[in-house]
């Protein structure tokens, strides 16, 4: 059985405020705080969001432009061919519809909009991809929006031409701690995610990378998570709770609301200089509580629909960005 963290382990993470890292003990131990002190840890989260993060919470929006029918087998995921779900599938989406959904994702307030294609990747440009990459040109030449890609792995050539085209952020999730990986996923590698979020860095792309809690990760992985996401030193980490989707491989979470909320905060505790955006899960798992977890060491969330989960009405997300000021 473990030990209640103490007042005094609570203090000691204070450190960082003054910049000095956590080690992985000192995480492990405040991912486990337990009542009374559950507030202190997600004060300290707070302080360090606005002291070292963007204190405004921004938002981002996706399209899901290429859905379904996805040679991978993650288990979670409601667009791998190998399950039988009511994912929709369709080929890529042409320049003129994905320019009218990022024109609408501007009309919403989004800062940036995010073109995510299901499959495993691209290595080499191919029709699909240099299609990609002139919806990416209009975009930008006919909006004032971020264009950032969710498409996989991808090697130097392809992170270069994404670059080119206009593009200013990859997502790549690592989705769970590495030594979890095999256990959502025997297609690809975790290598192969963090591959491409090094080659992605390389040529000056900035890296959206985090993943999903609940993919029956322990305690323990959700820290060694954390830290392979410092380790990559990546930009911005959503992170999503897993919803179980009927017909994929997955059974459903059994992750608490308080180990969410801990999660969160060491997670960013670990990485304070970077952005904590909430995704799928925020409406549906915390439910009352979404606004907590931006006093918890979160800044940011997706809103609209996300890839094959409705979203929350934007009218209560703008409301809920309001009383947040
Ligand atoms: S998470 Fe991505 S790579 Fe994995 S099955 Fe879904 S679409 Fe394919």
């Amino acid at each position: 059985m473990m030990k209640p963290i103490t007042s005094m382990e609570i203090l000691n993470a204070y450190k960082v405020l003054d910049g000095k890292a956590l080690s992985h003990d000192e995480a492990l131990a405040l991912i486990r705080t337990e009542p009374p002190y559950l507030m202190d840890l997600y004060s300290l989260a707070d302080k360090t969001r606005l002291k070292f993060s963007d204190p405004h919470i921004c938002t981002c929006e996706i399209t899901n432009a290429k859905s379904g029918a996805c040679s991978e087998d993650c288990s979670f995921c409601a667009q791998s061919a190998r399950h039988r779900t009511n994912a929709s599938v369709y080929p890529l989406k042409s320049k003129e519809e994905l320019l009218e959904a990022a024109k609408l994702a501007e009309t919403h307030g989004a800062g940036s909009f995010c073109i995510v294609i299901s499959g495993k990747g691209y290595e080499k440009a191919n029709e699909e991809f240099n299609s990609i990459l002139e919806s990416i040109r209009l975009i930008r030449n006919e909006t004032g929006l971020e264009v950032h890609c969710s498409l996989g792995i991808l090697t130097g050539e392809t992170a270069k031409m994404l670059r080119d085209a206009g593009a200013s952020m990859i997502n790549h999730n690592l989705e769970t701690a590495p030594s979890n990986f095999k256990n959502i996923c025997t297609t690809h590698r975790i290598e192969d995610r963090m591959n491409t979020v090094r080659v992605a860095k390389t040529v000056g792309l900035k890296v959206c990378c985090g993943g999903i809690f609940g993919l029956g990760e322990t305690v323990e992985q959700r820290v060694e998570f954390a830290f392979a996401l410092k380790e990559l030193d990546v930009d911005s980490i959503p992170v999503n709770i897993h919803q179980k989707i009927d017909g994929t491989k997955l059974a459903e979470s059994k992750i608490t609301l308080t180990e969410i909320l801990n999660a969160i905060a060491v997670l960013h505790l670990i990485n304070p200089t970077k952005g904590i955006k909430i995704a799928a899960g925020r409406n549906t798992i915390l439910a009352d509580y979404q606004g907590l977890v931006f006093h918890a060491g979160a800044n940011g969330m997706l809103i609209g629909n996300y890839l094959t989960i409705s979203g929350r009405d934007i009218v209560k997300d703008r409301q809920l960005l309001d009383s947040l000021k």
